[in-house]
């Protein structure tokens, strides 16, 4: 057995808004799985090592439920064009090269250390659409350490023909990517529709039977842009509203993430909240690409659940402490516009989002739970330039704000230490 006693000042966020404070205390995991955060260390561990990590923050670790990896050499290009026009213009040209394995490599390779190195343990991320270029992301975030699930892109209904699939070719390459990537523990396939302008309706029910024969999560794009909205009810008759584009072809489960969701109306957030559909709210991407800013704090009284991402490459940045402070400025910017009625999300709110939210995806309980994955990170906040002392709560909302650098000193997924500071 594999034992990791980690002491320190311990940060949780156990529900939303509430955040779990231990000034001196043991966080306990065994073969990688959380076992307790103490008080005191349990005698049956009094003879054990412990990483005395006193005076720095034990904090969770981040779940960016996503990110386009492919467009991560791109971060920060273009974002003065709305969404359709941006991505004929950057991603698609960019999103070609990935036939290329020696390139996918050198930049996913590049893209899991930055994602660690920046306390992301666990990710749901796009690829391109192409299969072996699929495989070798897969391979570089598992062999980082980080978890989660990954797709290979669908889009058959393809803007530019340099970057397309046929229908046949997608289903093809989709079963054979299934099949190879039985290979990877950690890592696990998603199914990936690009967004329903990127997919004919025949391509969208094989990928719905796809998810119900083997009980597969999925991922993809809502209700991000006007224009995008205007698209997809024209190449859709059959349906009134851009959820049932997917609802309709199978593709509408409780283990379904929707990007975005800036303009879902009441209805579409109720067929979520009634399917278990989770959102993910891209707050930077949303800004960058002038899209909109998503209705996050109704979305979190209509009982919808609601997870943050960093939407590299739409969002300018993969580090999650830019998307707390997004979501937190996006809701507070709807404060404002809505003449203060709405209550935007405190530190406390957001950080769960970030941190704990995602949790549920994963089939685990909030906070450092016992039974949940060990996923933590080491934060060193400057205690001593604090204007006066302060409690960790109070430190954990500074370091949120400051986004300071270098601040992580290490991070841990599972049994290993993925990452440790100089
Ligand atoms: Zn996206």
């Amino acid at each position: 057995m594999s034992l990791r006693i980690l002491r320190g000042t311990i940060v949780s966020a156990p529900a939303l808004g509430e955040l779990d404070a231990l000034e001196d205390g043991f966080l306990v995991a065994e073969d990688g799985v959380i076992q307790g955060v103490y008080e005191t260390l349990p005698p049956q561990y009094a003879a054990a090592e412990v990483e005395d990590w006193s005076g720095h923050l034990i904090l969770q670790s981040f779940s960016d439920m996503h990110l386009h990896a492919p467009q991560y050499p791109m971060l920060g290009m273009g974002l003065d064009m709305p969404l359709m026009d941006w991505l004929v213009a950057y991603p698609f040209p960019l999103e070609a090269k990935y036939t290329d394995t020696d390139f996918a490599r050198r930049v996913y390779s590049k893209l899991a250390k930055d994602l660690v190195e920046r306390g992301t343990t666990r990710v749901c991320i796009f690829s391109s659409l192409h299969r072996e270029s699929t495989l070798v992301l897969m391979e570089e975030l598992e062999k980082a350490g980080i978890i989660g699930y990954a797709g290979k892109v669908n889009m058959d209904r393809s803007m530019v023909d340099y970057l397309s699939e046929t229908t046949e070719e997608s289903k093809r390459e989709t079963l054979q990517w299934l099949e190879d990537s039985k290979r990877f523990t950690n890592i696990r396939p998603m199914i990936t529709p690009r967004f329903t302008p990127s997919c004919t309706d025949e391509l969208m029910y094989f990928l719905g039977d796809l998810v119900k024969k083997y009980d597969l999560p999925v991922q993809s794009h809502l209700s991000e842009n006007d224009a995008e909205i205007e698209t997809v009810l024209a190449l859709c008759p059959d349906c009134e509203h851009y959820w049932e584009s997917y609802a309709k072809r199978g593709l509408w489960t409780d283990r379904t993430l929707m990007a975005h969701c800036v303009w879902s109306n009441e209805q579409e957030r109720r067929a979520m909240k009634d399917h278990g559909v989770t959102v993910v709210h891209c707050g930077d991407s949303n800004w960058d690409l002038c899209s909109g800013t998503a209705p996050v704090r109704d979305m979190l009284n209509e009982g919808v659940k609601v997870c943050l991402g960093s939407d590299c490459a739409g969002g300018d940045n993969i580090d999650m402490f830019h998307s707390v402070v997004a979501a937190i400025r996006a809701s507070k910017v709807r404060h404002l516009m809505d003449n203060k009625q709405t209550a935007f999300l405190t530190v406390a709110e957001a950080w769960y989002l970030a941190v704990s939210a995602p949790n549920e995806f994963f089939g685990e309980k909030p906070g450092f739970a016992p039974g949940n994955r060990l996923g933590a990170m080491i934060l060193a906040d400057d205690e001593e330039l604090a204007p006066y002392p302060l409690d960790a709560k109070k430190r954990l909302e500074r370091a949120v704000y400051r986004r300071q650098k270098n601040c992580i000193r290490a991070v841990y997924s599972g049994e290993k230490k993925i990452f440790a500071a100089e």
